[in-house]
This record gives C-alpha cells, structure tokens and sequence, in this order.
C-alpha cells in the first residue's frame, strides 16, 4: 500500500470530523466497451463563481436557459470532477490526476476513490492528461512532491506540455488564471523525465487516439476509445450550457471563440459516429450520450 501524507490527513481529518458529517461518498461509474472498461471516479466537487462561465454569454436568452436546467443564476457553480480510469487487460491508465489538496477545498477526492474501488497507486500503469488545469494535473503528485502514481508512465500533448512550460506563459494568461501556469510549471518539472509528448491523432493506448481540442487551453486533447466513446476533457465543459448551447462562448475557456468552434465539430463527430462520451465536469458520474435537439444539444446520463 503506498501510504502518503494526503491520505494520512484524510484519515486523521475522517476521524476528528466522523460525529459531525454524513459519510463521504464518491461516484463510481462503470461503461464497458467490449474487453475494455470505463470507470469513471470522483475527485469531488470544484466551487467556481457562476460569471466564471457565463459572463460572457447573452443574459437574456441564458437566464430561461439555466432555469430549465434549475440552476440559480446568482449563486456559485459546483461543478463534479470525474477522473477517467480505463481497464482493458493488464492496462490501468489515468485520464487526469485531480487536483490534489491544495487546490479547492471540495476536490482532491481521487485517492479515497481509487482506494474504494480497490486500486493502489502503484497499479496505475498510465497518466494521460486532456490540459494542464489545477483541477486535471495537481493531483499528479503527492503530499511530498513526489509522483503519485509511481510506476505510470505519464503522457501530455506536446503543445499543451510547452505552453505549460513556458516561462512567458504566467505573464501571458492573464491575472486570473496566473498560478494556473505557475502551479502547471511546478508539477510538469517533476514528472517531466517520465513524461511521453503526444500529438492529434497518435494511438496512445490500442485502440485510444488523441484528438486536439484546443481552446478550453492551447492544446487541450480529448481521446476516443475504440471508435465508441470519448473522453472529452473540458473541451465540452459542463453538462447544461455546453451542450445547449456550443456556439457561446464560455469564460471558462482561454480561447473562446476556438473552443466554440471545437465544441461544434466535436458534437458533429460524437454524433456522426453515436459515441458515448465522458464528461469530466457532467453530472451523474459524467458518462452518457448526446441528443441532438432542435436547437443544440443535451447531455442523456448513462445513470
Ligand atoms: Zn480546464
């Protein structure tokens, strides 16, 4: 068992707090596609402000729109995070890390989800990453800095890689998003001598292909998995909105317009192709399919 500071604290933290909380829960949602499993695992909830995505969209026509969806307009976003385990033979592969502790206070989840479904770090034989957000890449490492999953071999589109490492990036992304690019750095050096460079279209796993997706970051990847599903990431980035409305763009997106215009063609694909797709900030464990509806588009869960 690979015992680290975070899960310590976890434990000490569950016992000082067992009199006063309900049990923590995580969901665990399973898609099987032929030899191969899909298995979606919570790293908990992110609070974001709600102009954090839609400030930049037209207030009038969004106000009906989230109404429909019951969300409150003035209140803060809690959007899940569902981290992607893939299972096929003796392949255990990681799409993103979580967020680790430091973060938010409502995620860092991962490892208590991992333990619940009986599978050690150790056993992880893959790190793939869709970008580098906090909520995506600072799980990565452990409590001590030290790589979580020990013994995976960690994967990165090489243009999100460099954009990460840039130096001249923490100046460039803007204030609210400055130690996104500091935290990304840090990380990336430590596990950057067990990190593999991917591009569009490279089959990263059999039967897995990477698909650039940019605009959500520079070189956000999404993966398809044997033609049928998609793992896509914040490239389709909530449930609601996202899919209702693609062409809008979005203030959680670093390139609005570009992951407009990603959005679209994904939805095209998904639905050309009627692949499931996994959500990592959808609801209901983040698995399910896409309707097309006369006007966009919306998000049917697998549970
Ligand atoms: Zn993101």
């Amino acid at each position: 068992m690979h015992i680290t500071r975070r899960q310590l604290m976890a434990t000490g933290t569950a016992l000082l707090a067992a009199s006063a909380l309900p049990r923590r829960g995580w969901s665990q949602t399973i898609l099987t596609l032929g030899d191969a499993e899909l298995i979606t695992l919570s790293d908990g909830n992110l609070e974001l402000p709600a102009d954090f995505i839609f400030g930049p969209m037209p207030q009038d026509e969004l106000g009906p729109l989230l109404s429909g969806f019951g969300i409150d307009r003035g209140a803060a976003l809690t959007p899940p995070c569902n981290v992607t385990l893939l299972r096929r033979g003796d392949t255990l592969a990681l799409f993103d890390a979580g967020s680790g502790l430091t973060f938010q206070p409502g995620v860092g989840r991962l490892p208590e989800a991992l333990e619940a479904a009986g599978i050690d770090p150790f056993d992880i034989t893959h790190v793939i990453f869709t970008h580098g957000h906090p909520d995506h890449l600072w799980g990565v490492l452990d409590d001590f800095d030290e790589p979580f999953f020990p013994d995976a071999e960690h994967m990165m589109g090489a243009v999100e890689f460099d954009y990460w490492m840039d130096d001249g990036t923490v100046a460039s992304i803007g204030a609210e998003r400055a130690a996104f690019a500091v935290g990304a750095q840090r990380r990336l050096e430590v596990i950057a001598d067990r990190m593999t460079r991917i591009a569009d279209g490279d089959e990263v796993l059999p039967g897995v292909t990477a698909a650039l997706t940019p605009g959500h970051t520079p070189g956000h990847l999404a993966f398809a998995v044997d033609g049928a599903a998609m793992i896509l990431g914040d490239a389709i980035g909530n449930d609601h909105v996202a899919f209702a409305r693609p062409q809008w763009i979005s203030g959680s997106d670093q390139d609005p317009a570009m992951a407009a215009q990603t959005r679209l063609a994904l939805f095209d694909r998904i639905t050309a192709d009627d692949m499931a797709v996994v959500g990592f900030h959808c609801g209901h464990g983040g698995i399910g399919r896409v309707e097309r509806l006369s006007e966009g588009f919306a998000f049917r869960p697998a549970t």
